[in-house]
């Protein structure tokens, strides 16, 4: 079971100047470990630093804590110190409370803040769902940014950070341009309304359960993600299922049965029949891999709706698995207001009848397992095919999407990178293999230890089957042969 949520806490900093309101919202590094290239708003966990500095806020007690590290998170990401009255040498404090060379406490004596007198609107808090490795119980508060105090964020954790329009975030999250967490996504749609309307449901977002969960995670417009637990390939213990529609609903990837699994999926599906949606029209599944279908009869029989895929799936899932099939190129229209349009794509590689679905409005792929938001992709032939699977990688970059939405972890922005760098890795690790052969190392037993040096011992049996995977890409390209048992270099036959 996954381990308590960690206190934190967040400010969201505000202008509100001439009735053109702005919030300072920060991009998180594509390198972090939680929500990589997510936008949010300054904060952290709570410290036991911030335990001794509650005593300079006011307000309950037990928010006192959380509010000292909303406050400590927003000088370190963004040198902006709420209720500091000193304001020379800022930077200084900020790069010492940092580097731990002065607690918290003597950043706001040395500014003689007080926090005490400045105006913090409370926001619900939010718990992260038990899927994720690492959990948070998160407070945020929303402050007006002093007049004489500017925030700049230095880049480390956080990438970027800017003032900006809510109703103008909300607008790049539309069109798949920024990746933003359910309670940063609540928070702007709320600040887009009338003050106290905002104030109203900052406080009562209306779809966050008895232990503050939220029971729907929108991740792109009318697309909703629900990961169920699978016994997947390690590190990822999840896979995505999404639900896509703005009226009638599609489920894609059936992926668990288990009754426990079905009940989360049930939580998010009442949540959204509450808002109006629904029926469920029908299932579809990316490809016939047992972490992707697991769910495949019991949601049927459940639903009582059909289940389609590529016709290449039949002869896998058996007779009858599928009630229909789908081509590649077929537009599925789902009624909604607005309808929600999924192309889909055959994209073999990975699996021969695997499919992508393409969603124009975010240019967002539903893109089941040819690329990870964690762990690898694996290719293992005979299913498995290396030159495909680069194909199907360069049709994914010719869409032009913005938006990765994988299987496995979380959503993937900066796609058209993320993708170039998915084939750059491959060919890359494809010259090493083909060195390791021109050096005299004919199996993959042999070539495995030489191109996955970098790699540790544990994985090499998958690196195995890639390995032979690559190999096979070589001999298409002829770029090396086979002979007896071994890899040879194209040029060493003659
Ligand atoms: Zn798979």
């Amino acid at each position: 079971m996954s381990r308590p949520p960690r206190p934190s806490a967040a400010v969201v900093l505000t202008r509100n100047r001439l009735a053109n309101r702005q919030v300072f919202w920060v991009r998180r590094s594509s390198r972090v470990a939680f929500m990589p290239g997510h936008y949010s708003f300054p904060g952290g966990g709570v410290e036991p630093a911030d335990h001794e500095a509650a005593r300079y806020f006011h307000g309950p007690e037990e928010l006192r804590p959380s509010l000292a590290a909303a406050v400590r998170e927003t000088f370190e990401e963004t040198g902006v110190l709420l209720g500091a009255a000193r304001l020379d040498d800022l930077p200084a404090t900020r790069k010492a409370l940092l580097a731990k060379e002065i607690p918290f406490i003597e950043a706001l004596e040395r500014h003689q803040a007080q926090p005490a007198g400045v105006v913090f609107h409370e926001a619900a808090r939010w718990v992260t769902p038990p899927f994720s490795p690492m959990r948070f119980s998160a407070r945020f508060f929303v402050a007006d940014c002093p007049e004489d105090q500017h925030p700049e964020v230095w880049e480390g954790e956080l990438a970027m950070g800017e003032w900006i329009a809510p109703a103008a975030a909300v607008d790049l999250w539309r069109r798949g341009l920024a990746l933003v967490p359910p309670p940063a996504l609540h928070i702007l749609r709320s600040l887009e309304r009338e003050w106290d309307h905002a104030i109203e449901l900052l406080r009562n977002p209306g779809f966050l359960n008895a232990d503050s969960i939220p029971t729907k995670m929108e991740v792109t417009p009318g697309i909703h993600v629900v990961p169920l637990r699978t016994p997947t390939l390690p590190p990822a213990t999840h896979t995505n299922l999404y639900i896509a529609g703005h009226g009638e609903l599609v489920l894609i990837e059936p992926a668990s049965g288990e009754a426990a699994e079905l009940a989360v999926l049930d939580t998010c599906l009442d949540t959204l029949r509450r808002e109006g949606k629904g029926p469920i029209r029908e299932i579809l599944i990316t490809h016939h891999h047992g972490d992707h279908v697991g769910g495949l009869e019991a949601m049927r029989q459940k639903y009582g709706v059909p289940v389609r895929g590529h016709a290449l799936n039949r002869d896998k899932l058996g007779a009858g698995a599928l009630d229909g099939f789908i081509a590649s190129g077929e537009l599925i229209v789902i009624p909604g207001d607005p309808p929600l349009r999924l192309r889909a794509l055959h994209t073999p590689g990975h699996a021969q009848g695997h499919l992508i679905f393409w969603e124009e409005d975010a240019r967002a792929i539903i893109a089941g397992d040819m690329m990870a938001g964690v762990g690898t992709i694996l290719i293992d032939p005979p299913e498995g095919h290396m030159g495909t699977y680069l194909q199907s990688l360069e049709l994914m970059l010719d869409l032009h999407p913005h938006v990765i939405l994988p299987a496995h972890g979380p959503a993937i922005g900066d796609a058209r990178d993320a993708i170039r760098f998915y084939i750059q890795h491959r060919l890359k690790r494809e010259e090493k293999i083909f060195s390791a052969v021109a050096a005299g190392a004919g199996t993959v037993e042999e070539i495995v230890p030489i191109a996955y040096d970098d790699t540790p011992p544990a994985a090499w049996p998958l690196a195995e089957r890639s390995t032979l995977a690559h190999l096979e890409h070589l001999a298409g390209l002829g770029r090396v042969v086979e002979n007896q048992g071994r890899y040879l270099t194209a040029d060493r036959v003659r």
